[in-house]
């Protein structure tokens, strides 16, 4: 699927009037009615379609948070709308069929996003979380209906119930009998005489609930877990949206990720490196001890399969310890005679060099 801003040619700052003159400026190139099996017709409803999430704030946001196409779960909205409908929205303004939507549709209720920090260690060792999502949910004075208790939604009288009106509108094309939305109702084709205190008619009402969030472990940046139902509740008898927990894991101090890898280092001294050793090398299961072989050079790397991070999908991942040989830089007068008799033995001509004064400060701010 194509990025809708890059279908319109317009950036991802840009305002509702510049979104409605770029499609107007391409719907009018890429007009469809022209031929049947138009090739610009596929064009055409690629920019339609566009036009239809980037110019609604709503679904444009969502989009906009999602990164995807709107629909993260089943969604009722933006179907059915086709190019004709839209380019007589674009001389008149008005959608026929719209207010029919409005009025007869449940509404789904939003998905919600949740932004989860772990640390590298929980994201290893999975765990559950509690969570606080403040979010719309069916009010409980009137379960949604927007009434007061004892009295009920009435039908619209301007519309009597249908949620739309029919007027008659003279334009250069002609005269033109439009269906539009009943302002006094707002399409809903009901109208409360008695608003609930509780939510002000609204039906909905914000609450923060405390919900519990299973983490597999090895989770890692960029997914996401899906709660099912946990979004907002719908409207007028639709179903809840979706909660989307998205997963951050925070950098570690001492290991670095990539995938199911970790990597780390450890310093070992220059005599380590030559004889070899025994050391302990830190992992998520604690302290390891392990070989370092003799004539390590600086930077091998060795592997430790198996105790890296774990792979949601089963398995684990190794821990890769580069060794990180360090030079002693504060010799004493026996060790440096010691390792000139040592460099005398096999056979080098060293001269050894005062440390400069700037050296000096600089290991000392160390
Ligand atoms: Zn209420
Ligand atoms: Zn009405």
């Amino acid at each position: 699927m194509r990025d809708y801003y890059e279908v319109l040619g317009v950036d991802r700052g840009a305002s509702p009037e510049e979104i409605k003159r770029a499609f107007r400026r391409l719907a009018r190139e890429h007009h469809p009615d022209v031929k049947k099996d138009d090739p610009e017709a596929e064009r055409f409803k690629e920019i339609n379609e566009a036009y239809q999430v980037l110019s609604d704030p709503e679904r444009r946001a969502h989009y906009d948070q999602f990164g995807t196409t709107q629909p993260l779960g089943p969604n009722r909205r933006g179907e059915g709308f086709g190019p004709f409908e839209d380019i007589f929205d674009m001389f008149f303004g008005r959608q026929p069929g719209a207010a029919a939507a409005a009025r007869s549709e449940a509404e789904r209720g939003a998905d919600l996003r949740y932004d989860l920090e772990l640390t590298l260690e929980e994201a290893a060792s999975g765990l559950e979380k509690h969570v606080e999502v403040t979010r719309l949910d069916t009010c409980p004075t009137c379960f949604g209906t927007g009434a007061e208790r004892g009295s009920a939604p009435e039908k619209c009288p301007t519309c009597g119930g249908a949620g739309e009106v029919r007027y008659s509108q003279r334009t250069i094309f002609g005269s033109f009998t439009q269906i539009g939305t009943c302002e006094t109702c707002g399409g809903a084709g009901t109208v409360i005489r008695n608003p609930c205190k509780t939510c002000q008619g609204l039906g909905r009402t914000e609450t923060t609930k405390s919900l519990s969030v299973k983490v597999p472990a090895g989770v890692d940046n960029g997914m996401r877990l899906r709660l099912a139902g946990e979004g907002e509740a719908g409207r007028r008898g639709g179903e809840r949206g979706d909660l989307y927990v998205f997963i951050h894991v925070r950098p570690h101090a001492v290991f670095e990720r990539r995938g199911r890898d970790l990597y780390c280092s450890i310093p070992i001294s220059i005599v380590q490196a030559a004889l070899g050793d025994e050391v302990e090398i830190p992992s998520l299961d604690g302290p390891q001890r392990h070989a370092v072989p003799a004539g390590a050079q600086p930077g091998r790397v060795m592997t430790l399969r198996g105790i890296g991070m774990p792979d949601p999908r089963g398995g684990r991942g190794d821990l890769h310890v580069r060794l990180d040989v360090h030079v002693p830089t504060d010799l004493s007068a026996e060790q440096r005679k010691t390792l000139l008799e040592f460099s005398r033995q096999r056979g080098e001509h060293v001269k050894p060099q005062r440390k400069k004064i700037t050296d000096k400060v600089k290991e000392l701010l160390q």
